[in-house]
């Protein structure tokens, strides 16, 4: 079996804290590779101002450029919209039979994770692997999980559902970066250089992103 990770977000831009939870990620679980995958309708992001699906996979293809365990798919933007994640998960193993999906998401997103489309799903498809991110640690998630998942079976670090599947929080180096505060850096003027690949700056720029409050 295939061991891959599959990064879900908007990406809008895609930034060091992205990256960082991805590599630490691949190393830590020991994975093939990391595939990123844009969203291209995220139910939950009623942004008026989201960039198109293609520039924020331009991004992402700017920033993995070179590291050859990471790849990015456009998935999601085949599938029917919005977005949900389960119903991605469910084509991937339609498509290979032969992958032990990784489904890596952050604290912050995993916190809210019961307003996900039939999010009770979600560890019947794949593994969760869930990484420092904002507010909180351990003692959130595991609050989290108690209340997610009662019933679910505790072997240790890891809790394992029915069909073998885990759910495991990964600690990682904690980023204080936000798509949401590089957006707003930008529409003031201000310097975004250091917090996200130099490539993906310039083309943030060449493009005019994030220039109009809408
Ligand atoms: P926005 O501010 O627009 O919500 P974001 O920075 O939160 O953007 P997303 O595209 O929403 O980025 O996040 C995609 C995934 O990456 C989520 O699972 C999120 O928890 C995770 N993530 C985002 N930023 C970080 C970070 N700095 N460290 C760790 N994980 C992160
Ligand atoms: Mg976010």
């Amino acid at each position: 079996m295939e061991k891959l990770g599959l990064f879900g977000g908007t990406f809008d831009p895609v930034h060091y804290g992205h990256l960082r939870a991805a590599e630490e990620a691949y190393h830590a679980l020991g994975l093939k590779k990391v595939i990123f995958l844009p969203t291209a309708d995220p139910p939950h992001k009623k942004r008026p101002d989201l960039s198109p699906f293609e520039l924020r996979a331009k991004m992402v293809r700017l920033a993995i450029k070179g590291v050859p365990y990471f790849e990015v798919s456009d998935l999601e933007e085949r599938l029917p919209h919005p977005s949900y994640s389960v119903r991605t998960l469910k084509a991937l193993r339609e498509a290979q039979k032969d992958l032990e999906i990784f489904f890596i998401l952050g604290l912050d997103a995993f916190l809210e994770l019961e307003t996900w489309y039939h999010y009770q799903e979600l560890p019947l498809l794949a593994h969760l692997v869930v990484v420092t991110r904002g507010e909180g640690g351990q003692e959130a998630f595991l609050k989290k999980v108690q209340e997610l998942f009662p019933i679910v079976h505790q072997e240790g670090d890891i809790f394992r559902f029915p069909g073998g599947y885990t759910l495991r929080y990964l600690p990682i180096l904690r980023l204080d970066i936000s798509s949401t505060y590089l957006r707003k850096l930008v529409r003031k003027g201000g310097s975004i250089r250091f917090l996200l690949p130099e490539r993906v700056r310039k083309f943030v720029l060449e493009k005019g992103l994030y220039q109009v409050d809408v």
